[in-house]
């Protein structure tokens, strides 16, 4: 049996640094399971052409990664700038609702752009606005319907599309704003694999979102991003409608105290693996690479608490987009996580609670196949239900194989802790798919002679169907 490298799986931003065709195969080529594409940065030219440079690179070498549209939600930034702005401290600063990309560079009261034209309508003279992921905290003099003036709190320089935070304060933005409609019409065109929506604040805007997709002939899953107070407050009924959840830390150490941060993100980790949903540990997790070829200790521990905890998935975002070294952050994910997984004790999931019997059957094929040597689990599907089910259970150490004859499922299936998809046609006859599966097994290497491979999957018992577990060995040809 071929050893699995990793089990913990990578998703990397893609921007100006790893766009290339070049760049895009070694990222790839590296162990990126899944490419992620931001609409805070993207244009829909870039989106179609970045979408089919990523196939392409994916299906030369036969390692089709998932494609992740992030859709922005209820976001405010700042406007773009020619220039920086360096900030003094005491500043006065109007954040107005029109483009002005030269704020005065000299005296005066410096006019910086926002996205969003009700922010007025939900702000008071002494709330706090924290600019560029809180580097730059504004206090409010006073709100009006044309700008918010205030005051700056210390030297710093502003750079364009900003982050704009407001801690405790609820904005009254939509869920899934115009821009988010318009770019998911073009994710939709791509068939790309998953939408992030961001800032998701409860059920309902899954529902809102899933329904919109849906209606527009798009069977993409969505990741609820959770980023404020709302999302980890609701964060249980949020696990319930989505398909994944995202601890996206960059806002939600903003929005909460910083000290809650590894607390929200262990209970979402805890939640979703009882839920049996995928969950993505995303940013800052190897920041410092942006500018250095190698991580500090304290992201080292990062990335393996990740791993230790039961993340399905860890997230590069600036490190791949503009870092200097976005190869060398993948190879490092990749030696970190694999060395914390040798460490990890095989054992399986107790709380993910298992409803149809067929997904029972999977606990007892993963507890097979992590007791025998040399063995894997081979499950067939076509919801992805199965293997997402499997891959939650985290059978430590055992290779997860899941075969599926839904095109675009077998690139879906990359985001799930463990498996390892294949695309096949299925046979009528359930032998016939399971011997198909052994010679590709066998074929690409991931098997050998006298392996032993755990299947669940239905067999004709004279003309009835019935579920199994079987143990096969892998013969010689
Ligand atoms: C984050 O805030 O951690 C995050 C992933 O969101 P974005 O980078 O899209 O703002």
């Amino acid at each position: 049996m071929k050893k699995i490298k990793r089990q913990t799986k990578i998703i990397a931003t893609i921007g100006p640094a790893t766009e290339s065709e070049q760049m895009l195969e070694k990222l790839i080529s590296a162990g990126v399971d899944i490419c992620r594409l931001n609409m805070a940065h993207a244009d829909h030219d870039w989106i179609r052409s970045i979408t089919e440079r990523i196939r392409k690179v994916g299906e030369r070498l036969k390692h089709e990664p998932a494609i992740m549209m992030d859709v922005k939600g209820p976001e405010i930034r700042t406007g773009y700038l020619h220039h920086e702005v360096n900030l003094k401290q005491d500043d006065l600063l109007d954040l107005i609702f029109e483009a002005q990309p030269n704020p005065p560079t000299s005296g005066g009261i410096w006019k910086i752009e926002v996205n969003y034209d009700k922010l007025p309508e939900h702000i008071k003279s002494g709330d706090t606005i924290l600019l560029d992921n809180g580097l730059i905290p504004l206090s409010v003099l006073e709100s009006s319907t044309d700008r918010i003036r205030c005051r700056v709190q210390q030297d710093a320089t502003l750079k364009s599309r900003r982050h704009v935070n407001l801690p405790g304060i609820e904005t009254g933005l939509p869920s899934l704003t115009e821009k988010d409609r318009r770019d998911s019409m073009v994710g939709i065109e791509c068939f790309h694999d998953y939408f992030a929506l961001s800032f998701t604040r409860d059920a309902d805007s899954i529902d809102l979102f899933r329904s919109f997709l849906r209606k527009n002939g798009s069977d993409a899953q969505i990741i609820a991003k959770i980023e404020d107070h709302k999302g980890v407050q609701n964060i249980e009924e949020i696990i319930k409608a989505s398909d994944a959840l995202m601890v996206a830390r960059g806002d939600l150490g903003i929005e909460c105290a910083f000290e809650d941060l590894p607390i929200i993100q262990r209970k979402a980790v805890g939640s979703c693996l009882a839920g049996g949903k995928p969950i993505i540990v995303a940013t800052h997790m190897l920041e410092s690479m942006i500018e250095s070829p190698v991580p500090t200790r304290a992201e080292i521990s990062d990335v393996a608490n990740a791993v230790n905890e039961g993340a399905d998935c860890i997230m590069l975002s600036g490190e791949t987009t503009t870092g200097k070294y976005p190869i060398e952050c993948v190879q490092m994910l990749n030696r970190i996580a694999s060395r914390m997984e040798d460490e990890i004790q095989p054992g399986l999931t107790e709380e993910l609670k298992l409803f149809r019997p067929k997904a029972k059957m999977l606990r007892s094929a993963a507890m097979l196949a992590m007791r025998i040597e040399n063995s894997a689990v081979l499950v067939f599907t076509r919801s992805g239900d199965l293997a997402a089910k499997l891959g939650a259970l985290r059978p430590n150490g055992a290779p997860l194989f899941a075969f599926t004859d839904v095109r675009g499922l077998h690139r879906r299936l990359r985001l799930i802790w463990g498996i390892e998809p294949f695309l096949m046609d299925f046979s009528d006859d359930p032998e016939i798919t399971i011997q198909n599966a052994i010679n590709r097994l066998r074929e690409e290497e991931w098997i050998h002679d006298g392996d032993q491979l755990v299947t669940v999957t239905n067999v004709f018992a004279h003309d009835k169907v019935v579920e199994s577990i079987q143990l096969r060995e892998v013969e010689p040809l």
